[in-house]
């Protein structure tokens, strides 16, 4: 105890040493600025950023060339006005030798910034003397230290005083001797601080280094059993998967750190899950940061002292926000040195952002930005603006834990590596990684998920982690089709064939407290959009339901003439917070699959149970509930024929679905056994494609004053970027066209972001940001030398683009993240007649998660 209360003490003493040191140097620096501050700003901070930051590991990617570009520069200017600046200085002291000798002292007493100094004089002392009496320092037996420390404060200021001497003496000629001996004694120090820095780096972590080829959990980890897990270690993991483009090695280097955190502390191990795939609580609980890049920009600006436009353009230069904030970091001079971060304190101090409102928001991000060291900034910004861009998302997360888990089992007491075949490890790897996906898929929840890990351990996963009304799943999805016969060839076995109602997704989830929740394909939560819903689902649940949870399609109901309406009538009721009482458009219900029954989850049945189930369990009201029209059949012809009744009907074709035993409820998979046979497909591409529009170009003629084209990317959720596809101008009335020009002028931003891939000749006028997806069909998909879809799929250097693209809608409940990604653009296009028969192996896209 009383060992912490000296040390508290002393380091609150060092603090306001610190604080003098860097008032001195501030002041310092503030005299003996060059006439071009920010030319030399710029130089400094990316200089020390190329010396401090231990991220680049030598490697110079293209935004660091064109600073270190910026940096050589600027250092040649300085250069030539430090040149100068010299040769006036002789000039004054030959004029005026004295004077010259006690300027630093004749100008902080004629200096403006006096008033400033003795301000933070004040600050200090008034500090200090708070720190006193709280600690009652007078009558304290630490008086000896203090006094010591007050020492070590009045000789670091003669110190400074001597140094700005010393500056002084430095601009007075010199022989060829001193010289030399003044740059043999600075390489010395040069070296010795050179050795320093790296002896503090390694101690404090900034050369951990989890890619290493034989990595120990513990002995390669710099920090101590049962201490919390340090930020700057994850963001070590972060920086080194970022170098690297492997992803198998990607996953190894995340589950080299998941394996020192299960044996150092495993209680950190949810934090560092959820910081690494950059969410703060499961996807359903709808937990945002809700933080403008603007708000961080000004952060930074604040914190750092650097002008918020310096900022802006160095982000527009190097496109990436989170390096930005890094490199100022380092270059920021500290009043006091904070705690240094644990994964805890900064999972905990998001989630605090998320829930914080507006302006409460930037002091959190300013404590966690001022207490970021070396790559730590960085990744706090990433996570703040929502992109970490590391390539890490569940699948790989998957890999990494199950890899760690592996890893961490596989140690004696002594820490030694435990024998086991190479083999037995891969396979132990592969069977936990699918426990895991199998888990997640029906329990999406990282809390859950781990507390069952770390208190019952893996085998009991699946015990534990169910699936529950409630905790909505990811819907199993469907490929498409562009004919019967491909249908044919598709599916062998039995099938049925569904009409495709053209509404909503929606997941009801009924408990046995009478709950009820409805959830969208995104698994958002849709419950105040359907109150109609809720009030009625008892009458269609037989008494024999307690829990339950239905997949359906919402669809926009007629009730004079009892008939399905389009989609766009859907689209015009509210999305939150309905009141029954003004609800316009009538909803019915089309339930297709039974994924959960009185407790007991069905989706490792096959679908003609689950249908079974669903038609015993519930009745049909004709307008507000009823089961998908379907027919059973494998006859070409009598699908031919349902398929042109669902489109009189009402519906956008069928959804063709397999009976065979094997038919399971896949969660989270767009799987083989479900086909969708669209109306419009039957020619074309087979689909429509939903994709991100990230920019327009001005209108000219007929669409002057609003923007006469745009242009669209698909997601690649391996690079975590937007690709462009392909410009859109056809498909566009008048009326979309001004809705497009008012929604997008509240999105414009000054320069495209970082994580769009586009080539420079296609760069539109404006540039938005993500946010609305657009469905789109066109007449087929090309390679492309100029678009970027799915670059390094299909062709090294050229991506996919769209021929003759036409708008159809706005698709409101798909996220910019759910839009078209690479891989499906690639499967489409080598799904196409003319590309098959160029090539007769085209590869399948297999099911899998997505
Ligand atoms: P995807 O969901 O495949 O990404 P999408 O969201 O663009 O694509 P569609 O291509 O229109 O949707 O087709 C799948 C959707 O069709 C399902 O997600 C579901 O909402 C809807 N649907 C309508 N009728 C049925 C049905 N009988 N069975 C299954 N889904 C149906």
């Amino acid at each position: 105890m009383a060992q912490r209360s000296i040390t508290l003490v002393i380091n609150i003493l060092k603090d306001s040493l610190v604080k003098v040191n860097s008032l001195n140097t501030f002041v310092f620096r503030s005299f003996f600025k060059p006439a071009s501050s920010a030319g030399t700003e710029e130089a400094s901070s990316a200089k020390r950023s190329r010396q401090e930051s231990p991220q680049s590991n030598g490697k110079i990617g293209e935004p660091e060339k064109k600073i270190q570009r910026k940096s050589e520069e600027a250092d040649n200017r300085n250069a030539k006005q430090n040149v100068q600046t010299n040769g006036k200085n002789k000039d004054t002291k030959k004029a005026s030798p004295k004077a010259s000798k006690t300027s630093p002292k004749n100008k902080n007493t004629s200096s403006p910034f006096k008033k400033q100094i003795n301000d933070i004089k004040k600050e200090i002392k008034q500090e200090k003397e708070t720190v006193d009496s709280k600690l009652n320092i007078t009558s304290s037996p630490f008086k000896k230290q203090i006094s010591d420390a007050e020492k070590d404060i009045s000789n670091e200021k003669e110190n400074e005083k001597s140094d700005s001497k010393h500056v002084e003496v430095k601009s007075e000629p010199k022989s060829s001797k001193d010289d030399d001996a003044s740059k043999q004694n600075s390489s010395k120090d040069d070296n010795a601080n050179v050795k320093k820095l790296s002896v503090e780096a390694n101690q404090c972590g900034a050369e951990y280094n989890p890619a290493s080829a034989r990595y120990h959990p513990i002995k390669d980890a710099y920090w101590k059993a049962k201490q919390s897990t340090p930020y700057l270690a994850l963001a070590r993991t972060f920086e080194m998967i970022e170098d690297t483009k492997g992803r198998y090695k990607m996953v190894e280097i995340l589950a080299n750190f998941l394996s020192s955190v299960l044996l150092l502390n495993p209680d950190d191990l949810l934090s560092c899950i959820y910081l690494s795939i950059n969410q703060l609580a499961p996807a359903y609980e709808g937990v945002e940061l809700g933080v403008a890049e603007t708000t961080l920009m000004k952060v930074i600006a604040v914190s750092t002292g650097r002008e918020l436009k310096f900022i802006k353009t160095q982000t527009q230069e190097i496109g990436d926000l989170g390096i930005v904030a890094e490199r100022s970091r380092v270059s920021q001079r500290m009043m006091f040195t904070p705690k240094p971060l644990t994964v805890q304190t900064v999972y905990q101090k998001l989630r605090t952002i998320a829930k914080s409102s507006g302006k409460a928001k930037s002091p959190i991000i300013h404590d966690l930005f001022v207490a970021s060291r070396y790559s730590e900034a960085r990744y706090i910004i990433r996570s703040l603006i929502g992109k970490m861009r590391i390539g890490i998302a569940e699948k790989s997360l998957f890999q990494a834990l199950a890899t760690a888990l592996v890893s961490s089992r596989g140690y004696d007491e002594n820490y030694k590596k435990k024998k086991q075949s190479e083999a037995d490890i891969k396979k132990d790897i592969e069977d936990i990684t699918f426990l895991l996906k199998t888990a997640y898929c029906q329990c999406p929840n990282f809390d859950k998920i781990v507390s069952t890990l770390l208190t019952h351990g893996i085998d009991d996963l699946l015990k534990y982690c169910t699936m529950e009304p409630g905790v909505p799943l990811k819907p199993m999805l469907a490929h498409p089709t562009r004919g019967v016969s491909e249908v044919m060839d598709r599916l062998k076995g039995n099938i049925t064939c569904e009409w495709k109602y053209d509404g909503e997704r929606a997941q009801i989830h009924g408990d046995k407290n009478g709950t009820v929740n409805i959830y969208s394909r995104n698994q958002e939560n849709n419950t105040t959009k359907y109150p109609d819903i809720i009030n009625r689902i008892d009458h269609f649940k037989k008494d024999t339901v307690q829990s339950y949870i239905v997949d359906s399609e919402v669809v926009a109901w007629d009730i004079e003439q009892k008939q399905i309406l389009p989609f766009q009538v859907l689209s015009t009721r509210k999305r939150k917070n309905v009141d029954v009482e003004e609800i316009k458009v009538q909803v019915c219900v089309y339930a297709f699959d039974l994924l959960y029954l009185n407790g007991e989850a069905l989706t490792s049945k096959n679908f003609e149970d689950r249908r079974q189930l669903l038609r015993d369990n519930f009745n049909e009201v004709e307008g507000e509930f009823q089961f998908a029209t379907s027919c059973d059949t494998n006859d070409p012809d009598d699908i031919q024929g349902f398929l042109e009744n669902s489109i009189k009907g009402n519906c956008e074709g069928l959804m063709i679905k397999s009976l065979d035993n094997d038919a399971t409820y896949e969660i989270a998979k767009r799987s083989h056994k479900w086909l969708k046979l669209k109306k419009d497909y039957l020619t074309g591409v087979g689909d429509s494609l939903d994709l991100v529009v990230i920019g327009g170009y001005i209108g000219k003629g007929k669409r002057t004053g609003v923007y006469g084209g745009f242009l669209l990317a698909c997601y690649d959720d391996e690079n975590e970027e937007y690709q462009s596809i392909c410009k859109i101008g056809t498909g566009l009335n008048d009326e979309d066209l001004s809705t497009h020009a008012k929604f997008f002028k509240e999105h414009t931003i000054p320069a495209p972001k970082s994580y769009y891939r586009y080539d420079a000749t296609l760069a539109p006028d404006t540039w938005f940001e993500a946010v609305q997806v657009w469905e789109v069909k066109c007449a087929d998909l090309s390679l492309s030398p100029v678009h970027k879809a799915a670059i390094g799929i299909i062709d090294p250097e050229k991506g996919i683009s769209l021929r003759f693209p036409r708008f159809i809608r706005i698709r409101d409940d798909k996220s910019t993240e759910d839009a078209t990604g690479a891989q499906q653009v690639a499967y489409m296009y080598r799904n196409q007649d003319q590309v098959k028969n160029q090539k007769t192996n085209a590869a399948e896209f297999d099911d899998d998660f997505y």
